[in-house]
């Protein structure tokens, strides 16, 4: 029987392609569909379930604060918008320590590329091949793909120049005194969980000094304890100017983070920045509650620990590449992932595919246990056989 929703037809404009699924629950690394059958989320509701699917100390917190009060703008101060900046500040490498909320990745990077061209006076944006950044104007602009960059285009907006991954004599020969930032994703998500080299976000970080650009990490994927840090920028040793986060910071509640240092933000004033939920106490509730259990549970060191082995069980099934650092992998497959990924669907395990058409991406939830890794790798055994 079709329920009235199901038989008529959807409103709704298309945005991602669809996952078979259509989850009623979720708890853990797992959803519930509304046939009461489980699923293995190894796509972490889209890299945002990193404390898993509705964990009681976050459903816990929101609840008490919705009681309290659902929500006032930044035109008032909470003390709880206060403890999240505070924190942020104290997760990430110093001098990054002066913090601005907003509501997506893409508006997390928006506000990082505008702070600093304010900086800096300048235009120009570097980018990488294969960085994926977000789908308003500014951040199409600096998005690889032909698709973003026309949608920039015709918006009027100057795109970036490009440099090819990894290459650290393009990144010098391209910054110069006109470039106001370089974006950088430290291991990119949509291209297929690709860890940049070190070197080259050392290199990176020394041509921005040498040119007076500044250096910008997106960490909307690849942030909030996924790639063996708190930070991607702890796990290499490397400090931007400025950092996003967004995705798994409020555990599915709307929100982005800039957290930069105060020599770059020292030029902004009131009124420069803004955003009406930006910073509401519901989402600093939920957010503070979602750090506390990623700290309380060592869910930093189990991704490091779980995604370890699931490369390993991927070369044990014969995957000679894994890419990507902690819960945020790339198998590199003989066949399309898009056949793999519908293989394990059939098996009810989400997966992500990638830019890269032969690229499955794992980002499960940072709690992902041992024994869920095991079904994973059982189930990925099966089909490529
Ligand atoms: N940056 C990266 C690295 C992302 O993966 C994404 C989302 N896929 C974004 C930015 C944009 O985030 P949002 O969809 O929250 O705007």
């Amino acid at each position: 029987m079709l329920t009235a929703a199901q038989a008529r037809p959807s409103a709704l404009l298309p945005v991602y392609p669809p996952f078979p699924v259509r989850p009623a629950s979720g708890h853990g690394s797992w959803l519930v569909d509304e046939n009461g059958d489980e699923w293995l989320d190894a796509y972490g509701g889209h890299a945002v379930a990193s404390t898993g699917h509705s964990h009681p100390d976050v459903v816990r917190a929101i609840s008490a604060q919705a009681e309290r009060l659902l929500f006032y703008s930044t035109a008032v101060p909470h003390p709880l918008r206060e403890d999240l900046a505070w924190k942020l500040a104290s997760l990430c490498p110093e001098p990054l320590g002066r913090v601005f909320f907003c509501n997506s990745g893409a508006e997390a990077n928006e506000n990082a590329l505008h702070l600093a061209r304010k900086h800096t006076g300048r235009q120009g944006i570097v980018s990488v091949a294969g960085g994926w950044h977000g789908r308003t104007v500014a951040t199409l602009a600096v998005t690889d793909g032909q698709r973003y960059e026309e949608g920039a285009r015709r918006a009027g907006m100057p795109l970036s120049r490009k440099v090819a991954f990894d290459d650290v004599g393009a990144l010098e020969a391209v910054v110069d005194e006109t470039v106001a930032a370089v974006i950088v994703e430290p291991v990119q998500g949509l291209a297929g969980a690709r860890d940049c080299a070190p070197e080259f976000l050392q290199a990176a970080r020394r041509v921005c000094h040498a040119h007076g650009a500044a250096l910008i990490f997106d960490e909307v994927q690849c942030g909030v304890g996924r790639c063996g840090a708190f930070s991607a920028a702890a796990a290499y040793g490397v400090t931007p100017d400025v950092l996003t986060f967004a995705k798994g910071l409020a555990a599915g509640l709307p929100i982005g983070a800039v957290v930069a240092t105060p020599e770059i933000t020292s030029r902004i004033a009131v009124g420069d920045l803004g955003s009406t939920f930006g910073g509401g106490p519901l989402v600093m509730a939920a957010a503070l509650a979602n750090i506390g259990v990623i700290e309380r549970e060592g869910l930093i060191e189990n991704a490091v620990r779980v995604g370890e082995y699931l490369a390993r069980g991927a070369h044990a099934l014969g995957i000679t590449r894994v890419s990507g650092r902690g819960l945020l992998l790339g198998l590199h497959l003989d066949r399309p992932a898009a056949e793999v990924q519908r293989a394990l669907f059939a098996r009810r395990i989400l997966t992500g595919t990638a830019a890269d058409p032969r690229v499955l991406r794992l980002l499960p939830p940072l709690s992902f246990s041992f024994p869920e890794a095991d079904l994973l790798l059982a189930a990925l055994k099966e089909v490529l056989a």
